[in-house]
């Protein structure tokens, strides 16, 4: 619940309602304000009706957070949450762009990925090094070798490094050489690999699954949070429908509704969205214009010899053309607003 406190109250006061939340067990939040500070209450709804904090001489009044989700929603948080991975922000007015092969293959295909995909405007590479396949017999991933050339290609670029990571047995590994963890949308309510991330600190990529809804992709990000990362950055890239055309079917009405519903920045994947090349640039083109606040793309210098996602990676020259449609770096609204 949402506790506003009334003008006046001071510090210490807050402290002494603080102390009494968390004596029950519950989690407390310490939210100050010019004008009013508002606490949070999170835990079981039984004892939190027993602390009658609505006839408290200090509330000015009491909210309950109807959402399954806290920490997540927008109620608890009205403003964006930015999520910083080294230079690159995520959530902020610019729109941001990360962009790479589906696997790490080689030192010269990231080298060459990575300078061209810098020069168009990219923020952060991306490259899979532990990759998470419909088959067993199909490429598995570089494992820390592929790591250890993202690390180093991000460095000479100068780019924050994603990567993703399947185990929570891998998570120290990874974090070893990635800026931000991805968590693949086969393994969104793989509950102890979501805690385990969160507890790395590193920022989190949390892709949302083919068959989840929005309600449990939202309840998977409260996982992070509550375990004490607020750094997740969402990430809708195609669900499962009837229609067998496209590799998945990209749902923008998520992108809008977890704007209003939550806090978190969401971004798109449109490449595992459409599983086709020739989608990416529109799918890319419509998430701006429904307020995502940025673009993963796969892109491959040579799309078909690429060892995994060949068919929906974009490459070079197609991505600096898209590159050039979104502008990274100039501010989304206004860009709209001009019609460029
Ligand atoms: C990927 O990013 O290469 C990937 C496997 O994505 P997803 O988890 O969305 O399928
Ligand atoms: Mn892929």
């Amino acid at each position: 619940m949402i506790i506003v406190l009334k003008p006046g109250t001071t510090k210490e006061q807050a402290d002494e309602l603080l102390s009494k939340i968390e004596a029950q067990g519950l989690k407390s939040l310490y939210m100050p304000g010019s004008e009013r500070t508002v606490l949070g209450a999170l835990g079981d709804e039984r004892v939190l009706a027993k602390l009658h904090f609505e006839s408290h001489p200090l509330v000015e009044s009491v909210t309950p957070v109807l959402a399954p989700y806290k920490l997540v929603s927008r109620e608890m948080h009205p403003h964006d949450t930015v999520v910083q991975i080294g230079p690159l922000s995520i959530g902020g007015d610019r729109f941001a762009v990360i962009a790479g092969p589906c696997s790490v293959e080689n030192h010269e295909q990231m080298l060459e990925t990575a300078r061209g995909v810098k020069a168009a405007g990219a923020g952060a590479l991306r490259g899979g090094a532990f990759k998470p396949r419909t088959s067993p017999y199909a490429f598995q991933g570089m494992g820390e070798e592929g790591l250890k050339i993202l690390r180093d290609v991000g460095d000479k670029h100068e780019m924050p490094v994603v990567t993703e990571v399947m185990d929570p047995r891998q998570v120290d590994l990874v974090c070893k050489y990635a800026d931000m963890l991805q968590i693949g949308a086969r393994n969104m309510q793989n509950f102890s690999l979501l805690r385990a991330a969160s507890r790395s600190g590193k920022p989190i990529l949390l892709k949302r699954g083919a068959g989840a809804t929005i309600e449990e992709w939202l309840m998977a990000a409260e996982y992070i949070l509550a375990e004490g990362n607020p750094n997740v950055v969402l990430c809708e890239r195609g669900i499962r429908t009837f229609e067998r055309a496209t590799r998945h079917t990209l749902d923008l009405n998520a992108v809008v509704m977890v704007r209003e519903r939550t806090h978190l920045p969401v971004i798109v994947d449109p490449s595992h969205a459409a599983g086709l090349r020739s989608l990416v640039v529109p799918l890319s083109l419509g998430s701006l214009a429904a307020g995502a606040s940025g673009l993963i793309v796969e892109v491959h210098p040579d799309p078909a010899s690429a060892m995994s996602d060949g068919a929906q990676s974009l490459d070079l020259p197609m991505f600096a053309d898209l590159a050039a449609r979104v502008h990274p770096g100039r501010h989304a609204r206004a860009r709209l607003a001009v019609g460029s």
